[in-house]
């Protein structure tokens, strides 16, 4: 089955610095086509890491490498690569979960 996750979040771009929605294909979970989104429990595992994956940004095509912070199995941040790679993920705290569910609900 050629099933995935998809990561779905909005990052500004390192290169032109516009900001531009992301959807990142993932077949690290259960891939049952959920989607997933900043307050998401995505790890059943609880585990901490951060979840790397390069993008074209759409306006200047320049590729951003990104890291999705997973804290205690939740989605809790969307950073760059570098910044990742000083960041202890263990100092990150959690968030409201469904944080943003809960603004594209209010925007409605
Ligand atoms: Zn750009």
């Amino acid at each position: 089955m050629g099933l995935f996750d998809t990561f779905r979040g909005s990052y500004k771009c390192d290169s032109c610095k516009e900001i531009f929605d992301f959807q990142e294909q993932t077949k690290d979970y259960e891939n049952l086509l959920k989607d997933f989104y900043l307050g998401d429990y995505v790890d059943k595992g609880h585990r901490n890491y951060f979840y790397d994956f390069e993008y074209e940004c759409p306006k200047c095509k320049s590729v951003n490498n990104i890291s999705i912070a997973i804290r205690r199995g939740q989605f809790v941040d969307v950073i760059s690569t570098e910044t990742a790679e000083t960041t202890n993920i263990l100092e990150l705290y959690n968030i409201k979960e469904g944080h943003q569910r809960n603004q594209n609900y209010e925007n409605k």
